[in-house]
């Protein structure tokens, strides 16, 4: 059994934010990892100054009832386990900590003021706020070895090898338990991911794909 790594405090904080959260704009999440999938295409595409075949990418959303899990992927850069460790395990990015601060600012911890999770670009760890854990398996660009992390979010991660053919990321969203306050089964609806599609991602430039049962 590998080590469990410990999140530095600051995501520690920011995931305890984003577990615990109880605000109305938990679906941002989908939001928030198409745009992290995007990216990754777009940096597979710079890297490689445009020179791939570029109808080749894309986003895919797969929904999964049996076993209530929402699997979000993409053919962009992948990340090897360094980069996992680096990139999931710390927060970097300006705009959490400004998120993070803002909300310790706030006393009642109610969404009642202002959507501050809009504002803010949450990134990765806003999956937590639907899923009880989230696992990555990533293949870098030109890597023979791909690697999975896996988190409950509270008490650190898992990195270990695994397996994965294709180059990119792989998220899978094992989803929280639906509450009288919170459906979380929504989001293994395919009308309610196209409605969220529409309404947070629709300038991606990257086809966004799902496959949706026909009568
Ligand atoms: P940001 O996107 O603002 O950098 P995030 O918290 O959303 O912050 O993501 C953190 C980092 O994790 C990203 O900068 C990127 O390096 C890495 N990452 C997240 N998702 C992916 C992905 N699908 N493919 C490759 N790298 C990713
Ligand atoms: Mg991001």
């Amino acid at each position: 059994m590998p080590r469990k790594k410990q999140f530095k405090s600051e995501s520690k904080r920011l995931l305890d934010l984003m577990i615990n959260s109880i605000y109305t704009h938990k679906e941002i999440f989908l939001r928030e990892l198409i745009s992290n999938a995007s990216d990754a295409i777009d940096k597979y595409y710079f890297k490689h100054a445009g020179h791939v075949d570029a109808s080749k990418f894309e986003i895919r959303l797969d929904p999964d009832k049996e076993n209530r899990t929402l699997t979000i992927s993409d053919n962009g850069i992948g990340m090897d386990a360094d980069e996992l460790e680096e990139n999931l395990g710390t927060i970097a990015k300006s705009g959490s900590l400004a998120f993070k601060e803002q909300m310790e600012k706030k006393e009642d911890n109610t969404d009642a003021d202002v959507d501050i999770i809009g504002q803010f670009g949450v990134g990765f760890y806003s999956a937590f706020m639907v899923a009880k854990s989230v696992t990555v398996v990533s293949k870098k660009d030109g890597a023979d070895t791909a690697y999975k992390w896996v988190s409950q979010g509270d008490d650190g991660y898992y990195i270990t090898e695994s397996d994965k053919e294709e180059r990119g990321t792989t998220i899978i969203l094992a989803l929280k338990e639906d509450t009288d306050d919170e459906d979380y089964s929504q989001y293994l609806e395919t009308y309610t991911l196209e409605n969220l599609v529409k309404k947070y991602s629709d300038y991606i430039r990257y086809p966004i794909k799902m496959e949706v049962e026909t009568q």
